[in-house]
């Protein structure tokens, strides 16, 4: 298959744009995105590329090498070993095993918004605060306002506990 051809249309593909999450993406050239409607208009294909882990200017506390700073396939940021690896036969990490998750980020609830009834959104932000947030909830950078539902619960410290995050493995070619 072509690399830079549209499999649905057949058309050019678009440049790589990166998304918020820093997660790359690549838009048949038919398509765009309508922020007044948000939908996709006209081919809605889009590729997600895989997005090299970038070596940080940081040591691993277990092991000294250098950590990697990876995306997960939801947008998470968390640093990584080097060493650390995925053994796709046992299904299982090999090497060093460290993990750090970067705040900053937001995870998908089970939990509905109780003014309007959509999915919420927990937010962690760089200093480590929580927020419950609606997921309708979006922000007009032209009008400079906030758009969607506006509910937002801030968490005291200590009163969500994210429990045990799933460990990803790295995304395979
Ligand atoms: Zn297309
Ligand atoms: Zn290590
Ligand atoms: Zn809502």
């Amino acid at each position: 298959m072509e690399e830079n051809i549209c499999p649905k249309c057949g058309a050019p593909l678009a440049e790589i744009t990166e998304t918020p999450t820093g997660r790359k993406i690549q838009r048949c050239s038919k398509g765009f995105w309508n922020p007044e409607t948000k939908k996709s208009e006209g081919c809605e294909y889009v590729k997600w590329l895989v997005v090299e882990p970038k070596e940080l200017d940081e040591k691993c506390p277990k092991c000294g090498a250098p950590l990697l700073l990876s995306i997960t396939r939801f947008g998470k940021k968390m640093k990584k070993c080097s060493k650390g690896g995925w053994d796709k036969e046992t299904k299982k990490a090999t090497g060093c095993d460290y993990v750090e998750w970067i705040n900053g980020t937001k995870e998908d609830l089970n939990e509905l918004c109780p003014d309007c009834g959509a999915k919420l959104v927990l937010f962690t932000t760089s200093s480590g605060k929580k927020m419950k947030k609606c997921s309708t909830a979006g922000w007009d950078k032209e009008a400079k306002r906030a758009t969607g539902c506006t509910y937002i619960e801030w968490l005291k410290p200590g009163e969500y506990s994210s429990a045990g995050e799933e460990f990803l493995p790295p995304e395979i070619n």
